[in-house]
């Protein structure tokens, strides 16, 4: 399996890449969960990127592709690979096509999570994330259950919100999903690769869509319509 999931913020990209990997096993590649480890790590390409990051920008195309060259190199990526939160903009798919055909490595398809803009909201301000296990949680629609929930979670849970999940930086997040990310539609379209899933529905209905949408190549309704969000 060789996809690029690609959606708005908060359509659930992170969360159907961990059941695609246990289903497919291959590994998940988020440039967001590899920009936040530097962050926390406080390298220097960490350092370069935060500013961007807590105000909802895109991180700059160099230290991002120099980033997914290394990880796609590694051996567990020659199996496959889930890519998550990447591309974001026309030069990244460029650039990404041009490695993919270096390393023999194709995309097989691109799959639209195709989500409602209030739907969106929701997840995004109530998505909190335990500091212990790193499990995330939404205090609208998925609150934690009593402690313990996970083996090494034995306290209450600290639940932490991502700094870019804060109200004023959503709306800059999903303008740059709208004004940088969307064009990759025409262009995955143009392409042959696009496939489009409805993401408004629970997880696990969601997850089928995507692995039929994968599976058979089949176009979403949502094809015709320009997707991306809704509402
Ligand atoms: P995510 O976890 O995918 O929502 O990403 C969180 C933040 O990391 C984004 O708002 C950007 O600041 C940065 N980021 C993640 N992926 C990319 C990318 N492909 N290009 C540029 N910046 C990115």
């Amino acid at each position: 399996m060789r996809i690029v999931l690609l959606g708005a913020p908060g359509s659930g990209k992170g969360t159907q890449s961990q059941l695609l990997v246990k289903a497919h096993g291959v590994p998940q590649v988020s440039t967001g969960d590899l920009l936040r480890n530097a962050v926390s790590k406080g390298t220097e390409l960490g350092l370069r990127a935060k500013a961007a990051m807590d105000g909802g920008k895109l991180v700059d195309d160099a230290t991002v592709l120099g980033m997914i060259r290394e990880r796609l190199k590694l051996a567990d990526a020659a199996k496959g690979f889930i890519l998550d939160g990447f591309p974001r903009n026309i030069a990244q798919a460029e650039a990404l096509q041009t490695l993919l055909a270096e390393l023999g490595t194709p995309l097989e398809s691109v799959v639209l999570m195709n989500v409602d803009l209030k739907i969106l909201f929701k997840r995004l301000t109530g998505r909190r994330i335990c500091q212990d296990c790193g499990r995330v949680f939404n205090v609208y629609t998925s609150p934690p259950p009593s402690p313990p929930h996970g083996a090494n979670c034995v306290a209450a849970p600290k639940l932490i919100q991502r700094p870019d999940d804060k109200e004023d930086v959503i709306g800059e997040r999903l303008a740059v999903f709208e004004a940088l990310t969307k064009p990759l539609i025409p262009y995955y379209r143009s392409l042959g690769l696009l496939r489009i899933v409805d993401a408004d529905a629970d997880v696990d209905t969601v997850f089928k869509g995507i692995e039929t949408a994968v599976q058979s190549g089949a176009l979403g309704a949502g094809a015709r319509s320009g997707g991306g969000i809704r509402g």
